[in-house]
């Protein structure tokens, strides 16, 4: 299989295409896959601006390539209720999300179009660390909740300092006496770039799709029931028109202003916030030998889900390396390549400007934590990391730019943040998009599925494209959380598992 991941530009363009997908960052590149597969007779042109491919906020530097699946992100399951107990409908929902991944990517192992799963996806224990009487209730609880269902039966919950040494040895070491706890599960580290690179190499290989990178789209209109998607190349300034019935929008922070030229009414109190990203990365090779876990930890009370600190194990371009963060930095910019510092202003319009401000008035703890963040100093980021790793050496860690979230904002909200992802779609189901950042890449191919549901639903009507979409998905119609469909969720995830060659551990953790 030719592989892209190294490659310059790749161009390619088609004429006549039916669907036009933007960007090449996990979701264009996985909706196209799907779109592909589903009906091979499709012809799809997708367009990249830069000259590499699915480099913004995809590549496995710019995110934290956690396969977020609720089991260590308490941001999942944030409070009690009245009744004491703690909520795990949005642990169940993003787990079976993920499923939808796994069973897409185990599929496509299988058909052999994205290569071998070791390259993109390894088998990591997700950790979930507490200290404090308080926190530790809190974590004890929530495992009673989520150990009750089948999604979570694996997971195991320790107040052992000795066992939790265990687990991550980097996070007990030094730490002064008092109550802690954690909870280990079967977790996954993806490197989504890789991923994204290769769906578009195989795309670009199918009859009558093309991938062209270096080509920016630089306005989308709606003209006789198409839309024509105006491009331009970043090398030599030729301009073309690329025309299509279906659009998607998956350009990440570049895609406000490309809804934003639509015109549809629907866009129109549409505005986004950026929020820059860092992380502390540390290449000291007897130090990352000894961490093999993700650990998540709470999320201090001044900031939002997003500012929960985690301490990961990476495993980039064959090497292994801890990455801490992410740190919040200020920025005006939408990408991090392509970006300038003028995207925010120029994103503001008389229909935004209200919703903007309004936010900024109701979440002013968010905007308090944007302002302290970006006013760290390296001596305060090194004081986080060593919440969780208390003997960590400043010299052994540098600070590295991470990919930028550009946070949607809806009129509709009424100044509330929603930090999730969601689809747009135009009123007529013919342009699509994707809202908001996070967490984004683990429920790309959920997000892609919904997609088609809402949109091309014609494309599994007939009893050949359900087959299809069965083979790719094959719970695509199933609620797998619905107590009755444990065996079912057992059987599909455990296939998806040994296509990816994850191997389960649920509760034998490795000591390290
Ligand atoms: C700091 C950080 C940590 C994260 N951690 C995680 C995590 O652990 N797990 C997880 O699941 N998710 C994580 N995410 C979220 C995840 O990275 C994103 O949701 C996901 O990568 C978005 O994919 P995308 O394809 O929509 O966007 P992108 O990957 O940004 O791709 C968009 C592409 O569109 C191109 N483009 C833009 N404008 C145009 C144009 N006009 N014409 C042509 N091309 C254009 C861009 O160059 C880019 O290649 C994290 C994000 C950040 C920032």
């Amino acid at each position: 299989m030719e592989d892209l991941t190294q490659t310059a530009a790749v161009t390619s363009l088609i004429e006549a295409p039916d669907v036009v997908l933007i960007g090449s960052g996990i979701m264009s590149a996985t909706l196209a896959v799907l779109l592909k597969r589903l009906d091979p007779r499709l012809r799809i042109q997708l367009f990249e601006v830069t000259p590499e491919l699915a480099r913004e906020a995809s590549d496995g530097w710019n995110n934290a390539g956690t396969g977020h699946a609720g089991i260590c992100e308490l941001s999942y399951t944030p409070a009690r209720d009245s009744e004491g107990r703690v909520p795990i409908g949005r642990a169940l929902h993003i787990f079976e999300q993920f499923e939808h991944s796994k069973q897409f990517w185990g599929a496509l192992v299988a058909a052999g179009t994205v290569g071998v799963p070791e390259d993109f996806i390894h088998a990591v224990p997700h950790v979930c660390f507490v200290k404090g009487a308080g926190d530790v209730d809190f974590l004890r609880t929530r495992h009673a909740a989520l150990k009750e269902h089948h999604f979570f039966k694996g997971m195991t919950l320790t107040m052992d300092p000795a066992v939790i040494q265990g687990w991550a040895p980097l996070v007990m070491e030094g730490r002064p006496p008092g109550a802690v706890a954690a909870t280990a599960g079967d977790g996954t580290e993806v490197d989504y770039g890789l991923l994204a690179r290769r769906l578009c190499a195989w795309l670009a290989q199918q009859e009558g799709c093309g991938v062209a990178a270096g080509w920016r789209v630089t306005e989308l209109r709606r003209e006789a029931g198409r839309w024509r998607a105006g491009v331009r190349c970043a090398a030599s300034g030729e301009r073309r028109e690329a025309q299509a019935k279906f659009v998607f929008v998956g350009a990440g922070g570049g895609s406000l202003s490309l809804l934003q030229s639509t015109g549809l009414p629907e866009a129109a109190g549409l505005a986004g916030f950026p929020i820059g990203g860092e992380w502390l990365v540390c290449d000291a090779p007897a130090v990352c030998a000894r961490h093999e876990a993700k650990v998540y930890g709470t999320t201090p009370p001044s900031s939002p889900s997003l500012g929960a600190g985690h301490l990961d194990l990476r495993r980039l371009n064959g090497r292994r390396q801890l990455l801490f963060g992410p740190f919040a930095s200020w920025t005006t910019r939408f990408l991090k390549h392509t970006g300038r510092w003028t995207d925010l202003p120029l994103s503001i319009r008389a229909g935004n400007l209200g919703a903007l401000l309004r936010t900024a008035v109701r979440n002013r703890s968010l905007v308090r934590y944007l302002i302290n963040q970006g006013l760290q100093t390296m001596e305060d980021r090194l004081r986080a990391v060593r919440e969780f790793y208390p003997n960590a050496r400043a010299e052994d860690w540098r600070l590295v730019e991470a990919g930028i979230r550009v946070q949607a904002i809806k009129s509709a909200d009424r100044g509330a943040i929603r930090f999730g992802t969601e689809v747009f779609a135009s009123r007529d189901r013919s342009l699509a998009a994707l809202l908001g950042a996070s967490p984004g890449a683990s429920v790309s191919v959920n997000i892609a599925l919904n997609v088609v549901k809402t949109c091309l639903p014609e494309l599994f009507a007939s009893s050949e494209g359900r087959r299809r979409m069965e083979q790719m998905l094959p719970t695509f119609d199933t609620e797998l959380r619905e107590h009755g469909n444990a065996a079912l969720f057992e059987k599909t995830s455990r296939e998806a598992e040994e296509r990816l060659h994850l191997t389960r551990r649920s509760g034998s953790y490795p000591i390290v």
